[in-house]
């Protein structure tokens, strides 16, 4: 029994460990939440899938709650477009905030009460230094910083000038307050950090009645404080910022959580940074937020991403401390193991050439039993028309078949899936020499796929009938950049140097079998060995539009051999 405790506790990562101690000592009387606090300043992308499965999962396993907070301190950046794609994207990610959707900018004016209070205690004061002279006498990490010549207003003097200073008697910039702590301190955010700025600006919530903004540190802890969160996780790049968050908290003598930080994601082939991705779609080097190729989580649900696909990602990725980049064909390999069990398979021909069945009573149709998920038996058979004129991929012929082509050529016999087997006997050319159809025939007595002498065929092919074929574009999409490393660029460049042009393929004459007529907006299925597609969001109403997902071969599983050579 212990050490099946054990193997338990082992599996856990560090933060659901410190979790579960919590938990067994009493820390929190039981108590477990988190948060996770978006900046709705652009669109989620992977990166905030990570944290949002580690806050909401920890809290659905620990019988706790997970708070969605809006960190909505910085007025100019902030939209209401972002607040409503992050809700939504959360919502389809599958996690739940219940009643507790909260907004940093709600603790405004208690945020304005505790600063008063640090005044009053003789920890913060205004100053008048220029952003300029605050960065000069901030000192670096090599040297140390110099005392305000403001520092030393009196308290009386600071009450008077804070709250001139929230009745916007000054100018943008012209005054600042700050914590009073130490300039010669080792960490840089310790250095008497600004706590508040004056910015004449609209707040998306707010409206005008502020003209003091409070800066990330100063309100990130007092905001994970109010709601008496338990655990607050961020990224490493917050480590230095702890020791502050844990200064204001104890200063101020409120509700103290802990907080605690893990590596971020990073993914090979593309960007994650907010201001990345907001460049790309404002220079229109894709179509949206959305689009397919955004690793945003609205553009993966637009690729085909399944949310249980991206869940299980977080999972097998897991939670440390050490900062790594994950290779793109792991988050494919998640994908595709879902996939192969949920998405039902369907024919459609991508690279139409006409074949005719030249011994097939003419006008004659029948309805083929072909298997939905060979991986999932409830899934059923749906009835698939079979003619004598069809389409099949022009890529499965050759008319002069190289070594190991083992598909259709001249007097060659294939299997057609679920249907027959078929011979080539002629090719119908243009005046340009271009082939425009081929010319087969059928043996009746193979009806189902299977040859009753045992007589054997090299390859299947997927078909559809050229009568009953609804018309579809697909799209095929390649990393939109071409380095595992974007950034990494010739001096005076940026990533957008490293754009893929070829990132997006456009098939606009392809064949379906006529069941995809009715696919809603993004339905996911298996083409038969042509990969994973989903149905565009544009819908199927005028036009049917499928986005090609990911291919069918697993390249994380070739990447993993390799390694074990
Ligand atoms: P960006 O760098 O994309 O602008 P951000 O950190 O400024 O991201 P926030 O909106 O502040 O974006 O992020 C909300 C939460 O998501 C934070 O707790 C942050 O730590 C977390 N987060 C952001 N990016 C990643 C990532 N790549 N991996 C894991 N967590 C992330
Ligand atoms: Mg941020």
């Amino acid at each position: 029994m212990a050490d099946v405790q054990n193997n338990e506790q082992q599996r856990l990562d560090f933060v659901r460990q410190i979790v579960a101690d919590d938990i067994k000592t009493g820390k929190w009387d039981g108590r477990v939440i988190t948060r996770f606090p978006p900046e709705p300043n652009g669109y989620l992308h992977i990166g905030h899938a990570k944290s949002i499965c580690l806050n909401f999962g920890i809290a659905a396993e620990f019988g706790g709650k997970c708070n969605l907070r809006f960190d909505d301190t910085n007025p100019v950046k902030e939209e209401h477009e972002y607040v409503e794609s992050i809700k939504a994207d959360v919502r389809w990610l599958g996690w739940d905030w219940d009643d507790r959707l909260y907004f940093g900018s709600d603790y405004f004016e208690q945020m304005y009460a505790y600063a008063v209070d640090l005044i009053k205690k003789g920890k913060a004061y205004v100053c008048d230094l220029t952003a300029d002279e605050t960065r000069q006498y901030r000192g670096t990490l090599t040297e140390q910083g110099k005392n305000s010549p403001y520092r030393d207003r009196s308290i009386d003097e600071n009450l008077d000038l804070f709250e001139r200073m929230r009745a916007g008697e000054f100018p943008d910039g012209s005054k600042t307050l700050k914590a009073k702590i130490d300039m010669s301190h080792p960490n840089i955010n310790m250095r008497d950090p600004v706590m508040y700025r004056i910015l004449h600006a609209s707040h998306h919530r707010t409206g005008d009645n502020w003209c003091l903004y409070p800066m990330y540190d100063w309100a990130h802890g007092i905001e994970d404080s109010l709601e008496r969160v338990t655990h607050s996780v961020c990224t490493l790049e917050f480590e230095n910022h702890r020791p502050l968050y844990d200064w204001f908290l104890d200063e101020l003598g409120v509700y103290h959580p802990q907080q605690i930080e893990f590596a971020r994601l990073n993914l090979t082939g593309t960007v994650m940074s907010k201001r990345k991705l907001l460049r790309l779609v404002q220079e229109k080097h894709v179509s949206g937020w959305d689009d397919p190729r955004m690793p945003t989580i609205c553009g993966l649900r637009r690729r085909g991403y399944s949310p249980e696909s991206i869940r299980n990602f977080a999972k097998v990725i897991g939670v440390n401390k050490f900062n790594s980049t994950i290779d793109m064909a792991l988050l494919e390999h998640c994908l595709r193991e879902d996939l192969n069990r949920t998405s039902p398979r369907r024919m459609v021909v991508l690279d139409p050439i006409k074949v005719v069945i030249t011994n097939y009573p003419a006008g004659q149709t029948e309805y083929i039993d072909a298997i939905n998920n060979p991986e999932d038996q409830s899934a059923g058979v749906r009835k698939v028309p079979f003619s004598g004129e069809l389409y099949i991929e022009r890529e499965d012929f050759m008319e002069e078949p190289v070594k190991k082509f083992f598909r259709l050529a001249p007097g060659r016999e294939v299997r057609l899936r679920y249907a027959y087997f078929m011979t080539c006997t002629d090719i119908v050319k243009d005046s340009n020499g271009n082939i425009t159809q081929l010319h087969c025939t059928y043996d009746p007595a193979t009806k189902g796929g299977d040859s009753p002498d045992g007589r054997k065929v090299k390859a299947t092919l997927h078909w559809v009938s050229a009568a009953h074929a609804v018309d579809t574009e697909v799209r095929m999409y390649e990393n939109l950049l071409t380095k595992d490393n974007p950034d990494e660029t010739e001096e005076g460049q940026d990533f957008t140097a490293n754009l893929n042009l070829d990132s997006l393929k456009v098939l606009p004459n392809c064949k379906a079998e006529p069941s995809l007529a009715e696919a809603e907006p993004l339905d996911r299925f298996q083409f038969e060995r042509m990969g994973y597609f989903c149905t565009d969001l544009a819908g199927t109403k005028e036009k049917l539009i499928f986005n090609r997902t990911v291919g069918l071969k697993d390249t994380w599983a070739k990447i993993q051999q390799k390694e074990q050579k």
